[in-house]
């Protein structure tokens, strides 16, 4: 039994899976200034998926990478929205 679970959340949070980031955008959240994070990988194979690539493709940021590009838009973005790919490894 590992009762210091630090490095567990570490590895966690160094995984990488954020397929990409839409750094900027007015469409995606009603009235305000957002960007999207697309989530990697999926269990599903759903025939009318309109992100295959991102379904079937590996991630390319953790979440450290998107923590300082949060810092970075802090005052200038409103909202972050979270798609994808649903994630079947975490
Ligand atoms: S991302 Fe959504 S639509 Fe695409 S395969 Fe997964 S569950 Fe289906």
């Amino acid at each position: 039994m590992n009762t210091n679970s630090e490095h567990i959340l570490d590895n966690k949070w160094s995984r990488k899976s954020i397929h990409s980031l839409t750094p900027f955008t007015l469409i995606d959240y009603p009235d305000k200034t957002s960007c999207v994070l697309w989530f990697a990988g999926c269990n599903m194979r759903c025939v009318y998926c309109y992100n295959p690539e991102i379904v079937k493709g590996k991630g390319k940021y953790n979440f450290y990478d998107i923590r300082d590009f949060l810092r970075s838009r802090v005052g200038l973005l409103d909202a972050v929205v979270l798609s994808g790919g649903e994630v079947s490894d975490a």
